[in-house]
């Protein structure tokens, strides 16, 4: 049996903790927060007609295989947990200047009608050509890439894909560049870029490869879970404790130990004794890791783009504005968008809050998180992470956040659904406020912007590795939980 400290309770760090135990192995888990979860967040706000449940962080869940295989590997039915509920339309999207609204849905045909009759016929014949490409990409990722560590470009080039395989990913190309190529409805591109934001990125820097992203989730489908996505954390929390995994919430890994290229355990906060491992497993965003828990400088500077942050309300809305569970509110230019939230020097352009963002709204249809008559919206909108330096933006700066809450609320308003005059509370969460919640830094949801080369789970010293969506392979709920899976297989059962 092996001692394995775990630092972080987020959702790849409870799936590798709960994986490791069932192998035998002495897990604890140490975990900054009062909660468990980490981005995964809930939130409650009580008032006299009842309480409105959020969820502060992810709220579609995709790949469901993924979490059955997580389950199941642990001894477990996701069933006995978990109350998976398909979602169609998995997303409903609004374009700009009005006009009919395009559903998705996980019955490619029947999806591929439904943009037939919203964007004509030619539209649906583009779309079935990039689903053709995007299913070979996504076997390609699948079978290759999602459930092996990928250390280095060499691990990269001597993947044995085949030149079809190559074809579809296209290597140098980024998604816009595909959808170009497509489709030639603008609204449909649309569609696509947005994917690109999935994993933190600028569709015009990110690779073509990401196309996979949206074969993910309308072949497999759109889930929300009964009661909100929290109830992952609630049951992933649950497996650890009944596999014997100790999680110590309230409690900081200050530094990583580590002499003669190999660790030896973790420092706490507070505390002068030093906590002995013969493993350890980063659940931090790489960034922490390297920088601070563990100073490797060429770590640190292969790290890549910084993923995007997100600005977030909460809102309480009187009565039933017939929104479906999933809104996108695309913007009339969705370029300019893209370039407040990364910023280009080259271009003289500074990061800062986008005037006309695209607006995505959640509204679960589930009466055990809102007050009767009534609905919680999760409001999100692409942001610049948090901080002073170029491509940042500074969140705390007084009046700020108020007065782009109120800009949203405006944005919404000029695109059809205006409930300023229907709201209980509103409650902001900036991207400073998720750093601060998550240890993200800056707020950046995926840590590092999607791409094929990621962190690599392996860590510069033995005994170490990295688990969680700033490493490989991404970011996003299912990506997370597969690295678990590649984490807890790469240290093996117990010795
Ligand atoms: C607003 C928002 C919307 C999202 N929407 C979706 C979605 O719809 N679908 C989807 O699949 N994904 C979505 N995501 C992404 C998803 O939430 C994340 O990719 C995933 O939850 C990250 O898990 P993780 O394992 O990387 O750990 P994290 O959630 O990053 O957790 C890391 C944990 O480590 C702890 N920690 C940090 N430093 C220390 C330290 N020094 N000592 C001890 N503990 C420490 C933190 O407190 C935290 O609990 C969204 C995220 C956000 C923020």
């Amino acid at each position: 049996m092996a001692r394995i400290v775990v630092i972080g309770a987020g959702v790849g760090g409870l799936a590798t903790a709960a994986r490791l135990a069932v192998t035998g192995h002495e897990v604890t888990v140490f975990e900054r927060a009062d909660t468990v979860g980490g981005k995964l967040g809930r939130y409650v706000h009580d008032t006299p007609d009842g309480a409105y449940h959020f969820d502060t962080g992810p709220s579609l869940l995709t790949l469901p295989q993924v979490f059955h295989d997580l389950f199941e590997a642990t001894g477990a039915k996701l069933d006995e947990y978990l109350d998976l509920t398909p979602l169609d339309p998995i997303v409903r999207h609004v374009f700009p200047g009005g006009g009919p609204t395009l559903d998705s849905c996980a019955d490619p045909a029947e999806f591929a009608a439904r943009i037939g009759a919203t964007l004509g016929d030619r539209s649906a014949a583009d779309w079935q050509r990039l689903w053709r490409r995007a299913a070979r990409v996504w076997e390609a990722s699948h079978r290759d890439i999602l459930r092996r560590p990928i250390d280095s470009p060499r691990d990269l080039a001597a993947l044995a894909w085949r030149l079809g395989d190559l074809a579809a990913i296209g290597p140098g190309r980024t998604l816009r560049g595909l959808g170009r190529s497509h489709l030639s409805d603008p609204r449909l591109r649309m569609l696509l870029d947005r994917y690109a934001t999935y994993t933190g990125a600028d569709p015009r820097r990110a690779p073509a490869a990401l196309v996979a992203v949206p074969y993910a989730e309308l072949a497999y489908g759109g889930w929300y879970l009964r009661g909100g996505l929290g109830t992952l954390a609630d049951a992933l929390l649950s497996r650890c404790l009944d596999l014997g995994v100790v999680v110590q919430t309230g409690t900081t890994v200050t530094r990583i130990d580590a002499t003669g290229g190999r660790v030896h355990g973790v420092r706490l906060a507070g505390v002068a004794a030093p906590v002995p491992a013969d493993a350890v497993v980063a659940n931090v965003d790489a960034l922490t890791l390297y920088r601070d828990l563990l100073p490797s400088p060429r770590r640190l500077a292969g790290l890549g783009d910084r993923s995007l942050a997100g600005f977030v309300l909460l809102l309480g809305v009187r009565g039933d504005t017939g929104l479906a569970h999933h809104n996108v509110f695309f913007p009339r230019d969705y370029d300019a968008e893209f370039d407040a939230v990364f910023g280009d020097p080259g271009r003289g352009i500074r990061a800062r809050p986008a005037l006309d963002p695209t607006v995505f709204v959640t509204v679960a249809d589930d009466p055990s998180v809102r007050p009767d008559g009534h609905e919680a919206w999760f409001v999100l909108v692409n942001a610049a992470r948090h901080g002073t330096a170029a491509g940042a933006v500074d969140w705390r700066r007084p009046g700020l956040a108020e007065a782009y809450a109120d800009r949203i609320l405006d944005v919404l308003a000029e695109r059809g659904v205006d409930v300023r005059d229907r709201l209980v509370f509103r409650e902001i969460r900036t991207p400073a406020d998720l750093d601060a919640a998550t240890g993200a830094p800056g707020g950046a949801i995926y840590g590092t912007a999607g791409g094929l080369l990621r962190p690599a789970n392996r860590g510069p010293a033995a005994g170490l590795w990295l688990v969680g969506g700033s490493g490989h392979p991404g970011g996003g709920l299912p990506m997370v939980t597969l690295s678990a899976e590649i984490v807890a297989q790469d240290i093996g059962p117990a010795w």
